[in-house]
């Protein structure tokens, strides 16, 4: 990692900067200077995003009180960490309040706004402060850092909530910025500005992202995502009391798991690095020195051995057209026109002559107009409460020991996976891969 550090790019998400004593470790991490990398994104601290979301909401309904009270929250969380780092009354902490005022100006302004836009002008906040209070941090600990607006480096279209790049001027915008200066560049994860100068926002978990973009187009030997777990896992550690670390994979399997609900690293990362077989690595910033695992261009074990995914509250659709005819291609094209306009994702397909099953997440509002939009032409049974269970590179002894005597509701399986949808009740809360 020595080597390579100071060409590539770090991203420290929530956990790893959440108080004072974290961001004191990632400096002292960044210490040595053949561990510094060329740029470093970082997310909102703990959990604050979630905070600014639900300051919004008290914002627009509007609820004058409870936003006070929750502004004041997020204002005390910020103020406390720059006071246990510097002392009272840093220049930091007017920094910060300088930045909050601005979060209070947003709102007001945007109050009356479509939803999407007044998310984007507020919620990136977080990152703002965050980054605010890091580079002053690094800074003091001999650390030459520039806090980059990323509102000036990831130009995005205006589709508020879910920005796509605009990659020329992105590309041009970091490197320019990246040549002026040799000190650590440091810049915010989640938001980007249209080219007018609007915030907007890459969607939730959306640093990951960030941080791929801007190893893409420096050309970064490595991007390097800290978390507060040392890797990715073969299933969700919190699922299963057996998962095992996987030491490397390749971008299309890790792809794969994330498509089939591993919660890993936001799915838009991989794309950017991919292209530049750019390799990511996940490391854990409380065990700096743990083996970390690898997703880069070449297969590694985790293409190879099993992995489980799990995803809850899943609900079964039976789609069979009411005039008894097959399901051709025309109808298949329908259902999934309808589901797609529904804003629906099919986490199982599965065809027959007479009937089409899908299996669905639980979203009470999309399920119902896709419901009504089917009902005209399709008799639609359904079934709730479900636990999809995706392997990766099963084998017949390891599903039927996952499957026990448990009633499967709908099973598939092809060279590379297997999906079995079983119902809640009969389901574990920890679960095990069989050895
Ligand atoms: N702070 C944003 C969020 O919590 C982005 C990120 O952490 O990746 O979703
Ligand atoms: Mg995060």
């Amino acid at each position: 990692m020595t080597q390579v550090a100071h060409r590539s790019v770090y991203k420290f998400g929530g956990a790893s900067i959440g108080d004072a004593e974290a961001i004191r470790r990632l400096a002292a991490l960044l210490s040595p200077e053949s561990e510094r990398p060329r740029a470093l994104v970082a997310s909102a601290m703990g959990k604050t995003t979630n905070a600014l979301e639900a300051l919004l909401q008290a914002a627009r309904k509007p609820d004058e009180a409870s936003y006070r009270r929750r502004l004041a929250e997020i204002r005390h969380d910020h103020l406390a960490v720059a006071e246990a780092l510097f002392g009272p009354g840093s220049p930091a902490a007017d920094a910060l309040e300088q930045r909050l005022a601005e979060l209070d100006a947003a709102h007001a302004a945007h109050r009356k706004a479509p939803y999407p836009f007044h998310y984007d002008q507020t919620v990136g906040f977080g990152e703002l402060l965050s980054t605010t209070l890091l580079a002053a941090w690094l800074n003091a600990s001999g650390i030459p850092t520039r806090w980059c607006d990323a509102r000036e480096l990831i130009i995005t279209d205006d589709r508020h909530q879910a920005a796509e790049i605009d990659w020329e001027t992105t590309r041009e915008r970091i490197v320019r910025t990246a040549a002026e200066d040799e000190s650590l560049l440091l810049t915010q994860g989640f938001i980007g500005a249209t080219a007018d100068g609007a915030m907007t926002t890459l969607g939730r978990e959306g640093s990951d992202f960030s941080a791929a973009i801007l190893a893409e187009c420096l050309g970064a030997a490595e991007l390097t995502i800290w978390k507060d777990v040392p890797g990715l896992f073969n299933a969700d550690p919190r699922r299963f009391t057996n998962a095992r670390q996987i030491s490397r994979l390749s971008y299309t399997e890790a792809l794969e798991q994330t498509w089939h609900g591993a919660k890993v690293i936001h799915p838009r990362t991989l794309a950017p690095l991919q292209r530049r077989d750019i390799p990511l690595t996940v490391r854990s910033f409380l065990e700096p020195e743990a083996p970390p695992s690898i997703i880069g261009p070449e297969a590694g074990e985790g293409d190879r051995q099993p992995a489980c995914m799990l995803r809850d509250d899943q609900v079964l659709l039976d789609v069979s057209p009411r005039d008894g005819g097959f399901l051709d291609e025309t109808r298949m094209a329908e259902i999934f026109a309808r589901l797609a306009d529904a804003g629906l994702h099919a986490n199982l397909i599965d065809g027959e002559a007479l009937r089409l099953r899908l299996v669905v997440d639980h979203r009470p509002e999309k399920l119902d107009s896709l419901l009504a939009a089917l009902a005209p032409r399709y008799a639609v049974r359904r079934q709730d409460d479900g636990v999809l269970l995706t392997v990766r590179h099963p084998g017949d002894a390891l599903l039927a020991s996952l499957d026990g005597d448990r009633t499967r509701w709908v099973e598939r399986r092809n060279a590379t996976t297997a999906q079995r949808l079983y119902p809640r009740a009969e389901c574990p809360d920890s679960w095990q891969i069989p050895e």
